[in-house]
């Protein structure tokens, strides 16, 4: 026999040999690129407000100053995560108005999807905006696809809401899964890591900010669109912390994904207009007939929606490492890192988020989360 082919048959051996009774076994990867968590390797930190409204997102039909007005706005912190399902949503009470000219004001997560669903349904649409990205409170966003994230408040969850949520999650899944594999990846599918100090079921303190309502537990009801999570054995990872489990999310690289739906949107002959509303009676001036409402926040002020709440959140990035795609969560510690093309961002929770609509960056909590990153690398 020839020598190569005797030892790629002896190899073979001993693997079958120690097979457990029902399959292969392959060991999961352990080499992880450490990540550089140094405070001088911040390159940005945004901030924005999530707009929530405890009976969660406004999708309904009025008539005002003479316009069919729909309204699509208050998704909290599930804005990207709904925006196609919403914008599903949103069309038919767009289609029964027979306009065929349709204005959206508004150029985040909300507006763009329902632009675009709104174009593929055969309309010509034009989008109203004060920004765009990547100004928009949305490309502040940490970019997971968290359908569930502070989305209504647990007395609002009825079965009726929770038909049409799960309805508006599995449809923006399906499209987001049309949308990888494309150039710069606006939108994948990376392994992260939890991290624990206690078994899993143990609780940890939740850092949650004061003031937050108690939001209902749902993301069992799409639980099958995640691929579960597995326990790892401390051989099986190289972080020096007791318990570990792997997981598998949805991601959306924020920049690559807004700059294609905007592409998107204008080559298929939508326009976009710089324009700031002040009061809703100026949209009596528009040309088209029918608007779509997708202000987010802004909705507080324009249509005088005082439920809307903001919800104050930090996002940081360091400098990409594109050798590191993992993401972190480390329980009880408040710090979750996301591996974005645009670099990796670490996002920890203020005490005073809730109703908090101050945007200035806060330097020190972002370096406490990177000094809190960097002890699991040392
Ligand atoms: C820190 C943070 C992290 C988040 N992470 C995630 C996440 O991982 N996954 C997820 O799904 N969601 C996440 N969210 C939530 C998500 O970002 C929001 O739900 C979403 O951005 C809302 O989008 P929007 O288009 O309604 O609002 P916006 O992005 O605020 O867009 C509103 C648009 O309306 C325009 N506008 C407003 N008022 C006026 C006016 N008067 N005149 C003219 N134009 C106006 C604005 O200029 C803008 O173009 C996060 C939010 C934050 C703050």
């Amino acid at each position: 026999m020839h020598r190569r082919s005797l030892l790629r048959g002896s190899a073979a051996l001993c693997v079958t040999a120690s097979l457990p009774a029902f399959g292969l076994e392959f060991a999961a990867p352990t080499a992880l690129a450490p990540i550089r968590a140094q405070p001088d390797r911040i390159i940005d930190i945004a901030v924005a407000t999530r707009p929530f409204r405890p009976q969660g997102p406004r999708i309904e039909a009025e008539r005002l100053h003479g316009k069919a007005i729909v309204h699509n706005y208050g998704h909290g912190g599930s804005g990207w995560s709904l925006s196609w399902g919403s914008a599903k949503a949103a069309l038919p009470l767009v289609l029964a108005t027979r306009e065929k000219h349709v204005a959206v004001i508004g150029c985040g997560a909300i507006g763009l999807t329902t632009a675009r669903v709104l174009q593929r349904a055969g309309l010509k649409v034009r989008i109203y905006c004060k920004d765009r990205p990547p100004e928009v409170r949305s490309s502040a966003a940490t970019g997971v696809w968290t359908p569930e994230s502070r989305l209504c408040t647990v007395e609002h969850a009825t079965p009726q809401f929770l038909q049409r949520w799960e309805a508006m999650a599995r449809a923006s899944f399906k499209v987001y899964q049309s949308l990888l594999g494309l150039p710069g990846e606006p939108v994948e599918w990376y392994d992260g890591y939890v991290l624990s100090d206690v078994p899993f079921d143990q609780p940890v303190p939740f850092a949650a900010s004061e003031g937050e309502p108690e939001y209902p537990e749902i993301e069992s009801i799409v639980r099958d669109l995640r691929p579960r999570s597995v326990t790892l054995e401390p051989s099986q990872h190289p972080f020096h912390v007791p318990h570990v489990r792997r997981f598998t999310q949805l991601a959306f690289n924020l920049p690559a994904y807004s700059r294609l739906l905007m592409e998107d949107f204008l080559r298929e002959g939508g326009d976009i207009v710089g324009r700031e509303f002040e009061h809703s009676r100026q949209l009596a001036g528009l040309r088209e007939r029918t608007i779509v409402n997708a202000t987010g926040y802004g909705a507080r002020a324009l249509f005088n929606d005082k439920s809307l709440v903001a919800v104050r959140g930090q996002t940081a990035r360091l400098i990409p490492q594109p050798e590191a795609h993992y993401g972190l969560v480390y329980r009880g510690h408040n710090l979750v890192v996301v591996p974005r093309r645009d670099g990796i961002l670490v996002q920890a929770q203020g005490e005073h988020d809730f109703g908090n609509e101050d945007v200035t960056p806060d330097r020190a909590l972002t370096d406490e989360a990177v000094k809190r990153l960097a002890a699991l690398f040392a």
